[in-house]
């Protein structure tokens, strides 16, 4: 007999009826001269959730950020600076563009770019400021710009992981000159695989329209006429339609999110840990809950993901520093002391939507009872 193990996975969306009934719809009558209607209509609720004034559909945050960045000029002997703890997909476009991810340290509170050594990487090749809003907590923005403003570079800002994070009353993605979203299925509102560009500056909107659409202007009377090399990294139709649910049950959901964060919190309490933020101004969308054990507590991380998944938890390791893989880009100083060590320390948690108060007593019932265990 086998014992039956309840399995917890990390991430799943959330899909009622509603996705279905617009996927449906899509698939049935969404052709012909109505083939970008839900396009459009995800667009424009997206814009107005965000308080944006532009905003482009796209097939993944990738793609969105290799277009604005592109728009941006980045190229060849360009250097770009973001957090060395992260997730590939920030970097990649910088180096499709020949520039170079320069790396630096995190904070130690919310696991996101330190402004000071941002400031301190800065060269006279400095063309850009990526923001990464890591696992929903915010960068430290007013900072930021005000470096990025001083010395005349652009912040950009990936929010795949933040839709609905709040810095004084600013969306996360709305602040700098362009903001980038994902919708991959793991992410907090999907449409499988998905993203978006936005933005509030006119001229960077039309130049990244234009690159969307193979670099064909808008406007332009000549048929099959590129006005340039652009790129093809549109949202489908189909895909758009469950964007739309799912952007009209973005408060549910996001409310979800912090609902399950905050039973971890509650569960997790009086442990050696720091989880995620949440500082005054501020209102975190805990895309994922993460603990960080303090310095000189044992946590034996890989241990610890084997021990969960035996009780059908599946639980995932925080990311590695980009510096220590073979992306290529350099670190702006010799050390990024806490990117290279929090991540042996730190463990996501699972948290999609229909986690119930049990699954996350019972998965923190075994993080507690192993901490205390190895210490
Ligand atoms: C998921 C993610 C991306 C990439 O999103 P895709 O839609 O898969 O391209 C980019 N940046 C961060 C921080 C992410 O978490």
């Amino acid at each position: 007999m086998t014992r039956h193990v309840r399995k917890i996975p990390y991430t799943k969306p959330s899909i009622t009826e509603l996705e279905v009934e617009y996927a449906t719809d899509a698939a049935r009558n969404g052709w012909g001269d109505h083939c970008y209607d839900y396009i459009y209509r995800f667009e424009n609720a997206f814009k107005q959730y965000l308080g944006v004034k532009y905003a482009i559909a796209t097939s993944s945050c990738t793609g969105a950020l290799h277009m604005g960045m592109h728009a941006l000029g980045i190229g060849p002997g360009d250097e770009v600076i973001m957090a060395d703890t992260n997730w590939i997909a920030t970097a990649s476009p910088i180096v499709h563009l020949g520039a170079t991810p320069v790396f630096v340290d995190i904070l130690p509170d919310s696991w996101c770019v330190d402004p000071e050594q941002v400031e301190a990487a800065i060269t006279s090749k400095t063309k850009a400021i990526v923001a990464v809003h890591l696992y929903g907590n915010l960068c430290e923005m007013d900072k930021l710009l005000a470096i990025g403003e001083h010395h005349g570079i652009p912040v950009i800002e990936d929010a795949a992981e933040a839709i609905g994070s709040i810095y004084y009353g600013k969306g996360a993605g709305s602040m700098g000159r362009f903001g980038a979203f994902s919708f991959h299925g793991t992410k907090t509102i999907t449409t499988g695989e998905g993203g978006m560009f936005v933005t509030n500056d006119p001229d960077l909107y039309e130049y990244v329209l234009t690159l969307s659409n193979h670099g064909r202007m808008r406007g332009q009377l000549k048929q099959f006429w590129p006005d340039m090399v652009g790129f093809k990294y549109k949202m489908s139709n189909i895909q758009a339609a469950i964007g739309c649910a799912q952007i009209e049950r973005i408060q549910l959901l996001t409310d979800l999110k912090r609902a399950i964060f905050l039973n971890y919190y509650k569960y997790l309490s009086g442990l050696p840990i720091r989880m995620n933020p949440e500082p005054k101004g501020c209102t975190n969308s805990y895309w994922m809950p993460t603990f960080v054990v303090n310095d000189g507590i044992s946590l034996k991380r890989d241990e610890l993901i084997e021990a969960l998944k035996s009780k059908g938890v599946d639980a995932r390791v925080f990311f590695w520093p980009l510096s220590s893989t073979s992306v290529g880009g350099r670190k702006a100083f010799e050390k990024n002391y806490l990117s290279e060590s929090i991540h042996l320390r730190a463990l996501n948690l699972p948290s999609h939507h229909e986690l119930c108060r049990k699954d996350s007593s019972f998965v923190s019932s075994i993080v507690r009872s192993w901490i205390e265990r190895h210490n």
